[in-house]
């Protein structure tokens, strides 16, 4: 590592979120680690790992291709996304658990067993109310069951939903939706099927625990975040696994009248100390932060915010340090996510200034920012 800019991933604080989850939905239930899209930003291989030694039954990615790191780890993979015909034969070839929800996937993939040989597992996924991807009606349901009857290597693993609103504090939809998939589980177990049933996600798992069947499908909060402001969160406490810091690369005193930064959008009213920090949008630090965020600097004196001045550029950022207790320099690390002292800049923090969730946060940290693994 050259630039002093990386990320912190602290992998016990994920493996004591994943227990807690744990200890809030019956002893039977397992937990899938949603280790899509790199972990949310956290390193995919890294936290599968650590999910597993937490006890996760499985782990969940979006994209067939997104499983290839993670076979070595050795948990069952499922894919929640819909795949196309190269990523099932992928999906195939590696073991994978792929999200079907029409006849004409399950017979490419009876095709494909044919061709390649041994079996497919998948999970049926059911729409029960977000509208994205999934079987919407009986027939549908009747159809995907005449092609699984007729498709005898491709098993019916699971079947799932996926909640769009777990996260409000008004559970009507959810509930709606739970019912409706319900409703498909009695005609699937009618015929004889009997999948694994999985619909919580961490909402979920946090406020509705009830729902949580034979596993749940754990992601944001295994990274230490509430999914919303509007979860219980007595009842899963969690801790942040990202923290991400920057070095300062230089200080400077400005007169009153000078402006900082791309388009003059701050102008100093008083003689202002600024320390540029080395991090910007090009390391996935959002632009809409300027003249807006703040970044923790700690000298001996103890933790204070000091807020960004001028747009973020693409590799550097300008705070105003003038009010900062002791001697910020050049080489000082400053902390852009995370707690230092009593001061904390969370994801949601962020995310709040940005109009966003801290999803997109901790996602938008990118691989020019070394994720150090403690
Ligand atoms: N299940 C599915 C199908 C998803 O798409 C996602 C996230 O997008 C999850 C589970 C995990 O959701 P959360 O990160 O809110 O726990």
């Amino acid at each position: 590592m050259y630039r002093r800019t990386y990320a912190r991933i602290h992998l016990g604080n994920l493996k004591q979120n994943i227990r807690n989850a744990a200890a809030n939905v019956p002893d039977a239930c397992g937990i899938v680690a949603v280790v899509k899209a790199n972990a949310y930003g956290h390193g995919a291989v890294e936290c599968a790992r650590a999910a597993k030694q937490a006890g996760a039954c499985m782990l969940a990615v979006a994209l067939a291709e997104e499983a290839v790191p993670l076979e070595k780890i050795g948990l069952p993979i499922i894919i929640i996304g819909r795949s196309n015909h190269e990523q099932l034969r992928l999906a195939l070839r590696l073991g994978l658990q792929p999200c079907v929800f029409t006849p004409d996937d399950i017979t490419f993939l009876q095709e494909l067993c044919a061709e390649q040989g041994g079996e497919a597992r998948i999970h049926l996924k059911f729409d029960t109310g977000m509208c994205r991807i999934g079987i919407r009606s009986d027939s549908e349901l009747e159809k995907c069951i005449s092609a699984l009857n007729s498709c005898s290597n491709v098993k019916l693993a699971g079947v799932f939903t996926h909640f769009a609103n777990s996260d409000a504090k008004n559970k009507d939809h959810a509930i709606r939706q739970h019912k409706k998939f319900l409703h498909y589980i009695g005609t699937l177990r009618e015929r004889g099927f009997r999948p694994a049933i999985h619909a919580d996600n961490s909402a979920g798992t946090i406020d509705l625990p009830q729902f949580s069947h034979d596993m749940v499908r754990f992601g944001i909060s295994m990274y230490g975040y509430y999914p919303s402001e509007e979860v219980d969160k007595d009842a899963v406490p969690l801790r942040p696994v990202m923290e991400v810091f920057a070095e300062v690369s230089h200080i400077k005193d400005i007169a009153r009248g000078e402006s900082v930064g791309y388009g003059s959008t701050f102008t100093a009213q008083h003689t202002t100390r600024v320390a540029t920090v080395q991090i910007g949008y090009g390391d996935g630090y959002n632009r809409l932060l300027s003249n807006k965020g703040k970044m923790i600097v700690t000298t001996d004196c103890g933790s204070f915010y000091a807020p960004i001045i001028g747009r973020v550029c693409m590799d550097q950022t300008m705070i105003d340090v003038t009010d900062v207790g002791g001697v910020v320099q050049a080489g000082d690390l400053v902390t852009v996510l995370g707690r230092k002292g009593d001061k904390l800049i969370s994801a949601d923090d962020i995310a709040k200034l940005c109009g966003t969730i801290s999803y997109e946060v901790l996602l938008d940290f990118n691989e020019r920012v070394p994720r150090i693994y403690l």
